[in-house]
């Protein structure tokens, strides 16, 4: 019982310090089905926000059959709206079909095209749901290892669209990301999923096979072992710096809208315009 509030009182104290959200707030909530997702429309509607979920059906076989139709039990039994995309409605082909396509011409991993897709289509979803805020599940594990990979990378610029909300530039046509688990580890949603027996899979998506992460992911646990503050002592230490590089780069992170679909993006064709011109050469 103790643990169960001590957790909603970590999101809570969240979403209070960093001001993610107010209760005039329309929220779309980018649900998966899984854990992080499901607890974060959860906890949300229990504090009494306007929240609505919003599932991508990225068409992964049973996986996503069953994300959907566990989402869908849960949302009925909450009593929360619940949109659904049909991924090939949207973009015109599956996920799976997009990545065999664009995997045969370059070397871009299943995650990073299908993260590029997901983005678009949320953003675009959330303004049409006329949305205030779009929260995510991503927590302190994904965090920390997004700062290392960064890191690695050798880019800091890549680092100006982490914190627990996006908002170096405001337009219209881009909504507010908000991650209100930023805080919580992988082990403490499980915990709390499993104590609250949400109906979700545990299991990872079956196209997650990004070598670089799970490299990471391995390297952070080795070390935790040792320091068992390390992730949060990553991101305490990135949340001090991330006022200097958005500062920085402030100059380089001018929204513009694509060529091809006029989504809110930083170059003349956004990323999804450009993975889906490699699909089609
Ligand atoms: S794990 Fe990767 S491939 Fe699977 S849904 Fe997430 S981003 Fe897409
Ligand atoms: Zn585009």
């Amino acid at each position: 019982m103790m643990f169960r509030e001590n957790f909603e009182k970590k999101v809570r104290d969240t979403i209070k310090k960093y001001g993610l959200c107010s209760k005039k707030d329309k929220i779309i909530v980018a649900c998966s089905g899984g854990k992080d997702s499901t607890t974060v429309l959860y906890l949300l509607k229990k504090f009494g926000y306007d929240a609505e979920a919003l599932i991508i059906d990225l068409l992964i076989g049973k996986w996503s059959e069953k994300n959907l139709k566990n989402l869908k039990g849960f949302c009925g039994e909450h009593n929360i709206k619940l949109n659904v995309v049909n991924m090939r409605e949207e973009i015109g082909y599956s996920v799976c079909y997009i990545r065999s396509g664009i995997q045969a011409k370059t070397k871009f991993s299943n995650c990073m095209i299908c993260g590029v897709i997901k983005r678009w289509i949320l953003n675009k979803k959330a303004r049409e749901l006329k949305a205030d805020k779009l929260a995510t599940g991503h927590n302190l594990d994904d965090e920390s290892e997004n700062i290392l990979m960064n890191t690695f990378k050798g880019n800091p610029e890549l680092g100006i669209n982490l914190g627990p909300k996006t908002g170096i530039v405001m337009d219209k046509k881009f909504v507010q990301r908000i991650k209100p688990l930023y805080f919580c580890s992988n082990k403490e949603i499980m915990k709390y999923s499993k104590s609250m027996k949400f109906p979700v899979l545990y299991e990872p998506c079956p196209c997650s096979v990004s070598t670089f992460r799970r490299n990471i992911r391995e390297r952070i646990s080795e070390i935790e072992k040792i320091s068992p503050r390390i992730k949060l002592n990553i991101v305490n230490n990135f949340l001090r710096v991330l006022p200097v590089l958005r500062n920085q780069y402030k100059s380089n992170t001018k929204l513009r809208y694509c060529d091809y679909c006029g989504e809110p993006c930083r170059k003349e064709v956004c990323k999804k315009c450009e993975l889906i011109k490699i699909l089609l050469r």
